[in-house]
């Protein structure tokens, strides 16, 4: 071979080279040295180099660099660095803020800015957290408190009024909150076109009965006669305590015939039992009650008036009942008195 055939044989191999670094695909081996067994181990090692790097550049970090030499080493440490990297950033998206990266020059700077910025928004996030939850649990705790504040109040405030509304010796309806239920069974009695009666029961001399066996025994007569009393009350019929040892009744739909029943099995249940005395003896005691009917009348919707004159006859029959001998009932004649002739002494 002349000088002219190896320079070109020279070119075709740069050329082969030049193609070798630049071109998409890898070049043919020149023709020369398609058989030749060195030419052809270097081909190979340069194409498995050009995969490499292409794989690292379209970070594809899956592939084994098994081969040896300068740009095979410096491609697997470039790989190794950055599967670590990857490592670092999995561990950062995983909460670990404490991750730092030492290679990679710039990156490694950002990536260590980055780790220290978010640890300490991440602890800043959490104070706050800790103390929007703080305040969330004491302001739950305080509306708590309120609304069983509130409740109690409510149930106290119920407590009261119920007070208010009772007598209490006998936890009857007292005179006032007697008045208010009766006016309105006046009321409605009234709007069914139906009769109602008031009935005054008065103990039998109970004067005397306290004289005999002192205050605190006449206190628990008294309770003794509601008691009776109550047990033959049909609903929705009222009692109320209307003052000392006098009591009252509204019974609602009911007529002449059916008041006086009404009235008559309360006296017979108080003259039929026997009061036990605390000294292990026995009193008796009997009532007298006075009945009035209150006639519906559409003329006047002064409930109230209505019902005061209806007590005030039911007061006069109870007098005739303690002058006819007491231990009695007398119903008031129906004619309704004026209010002149009513008993002046009844308030509500
Ligand atoms: P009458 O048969 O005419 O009704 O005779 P009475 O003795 O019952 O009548 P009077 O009105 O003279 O006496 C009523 C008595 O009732 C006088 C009073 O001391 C007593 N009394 C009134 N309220 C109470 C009370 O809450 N407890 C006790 N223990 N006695 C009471
Ligand atoms: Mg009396
Ligand atoms: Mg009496």
């Amino acid at each position: 071979m002349d000088d002219n055939e190896a320079l070109a044989l020279a070119h075709q191999v740069l050329a082969y080279v030049e193609l070798l670094q630049n071109a998409p695909e890898v070049p043919m081996i020149p023709a020369p040295f398609a058989n030749d067994a060195n030419f052809i181990s270097y081909h190979e090692k340069a194409a498995e180099l050009r995969s490499i790097v292409a794989a690292l550049a379209r970070g594809d970090l899956s592939i084994p660099i098994t081969m040896k030499g300068f740009i095979a080493g410096a491609c697997k440490n470039l790989q190794a660095n950055l599967r670590h990297m990857i490592w670092k950033v999995q561990q950062v998206e995983q909460g670990d803020y404490t991750q730092r990266i030492d290679f990679l020059g710039e990156f490694s700077k950002s990536f260590n800015t980055m780790a220290e910025k978010l640890a300490v928004t991440i602890e800043e996030l959490r104070q706050k957290e800790e103390a929007l939850t703080a305040l969330a649990i004491s302001l739950q705790q305080e509306a708590r408190r309120r609304s069983d504040a509130l409740h109690e109040l409510k149930k106290s405030e119920q407590r009261f009024k119920e007070l208010a509304q009772r007598d209490p010796l006998t936890n009857l309806y007292n005179r006032r909150s007697f008045f208010a239920f009766a006016e309105t069974g006046v009321q409605s009695a009234a709007a069914l076109k139906e009769p109602c009666c008031v009935c005054l029961l008065d103990v039998d001399y109970f004067k005397r009965f306290n004289d005999t066996f002192g205050h605190l025994e006449g206190d628990r007569a008294l309770q003794y006669v509601v008691q009776h009393s109550l047990s033959e009350l049909h609903q929705p019929n009222i009692m109320g305590r209307y003052g000392g040892e006098e009591f009252i009744f509204f019974f609602s739909s009911v007529g002449k015939e059916q008041g006086y029943a009404e009235a008559d099995r309360i006296r017979l249940a108080i003259e039929r039992n026997t009061f036990p005395l605390e000294n292990g003896g026995t009193a008796s005691l009997t009532v007298s009650l006075g009945v009035a009917v209150i006639l519906p009348d559409e003329q006047t919707e002064d409930y109230a008036k209505k019902l005061r004159l209806g007590i005030a006859r039911a007061d006069t029959a109870l007098y005739e009942a303690k002058a006819q001998g007491r231990n009695r009932i007398c119903l008031a004649p129906l004619a309704e008195p004026t209010m002149d002739s009513a008993n002046p002494s009844i308030s509500m």
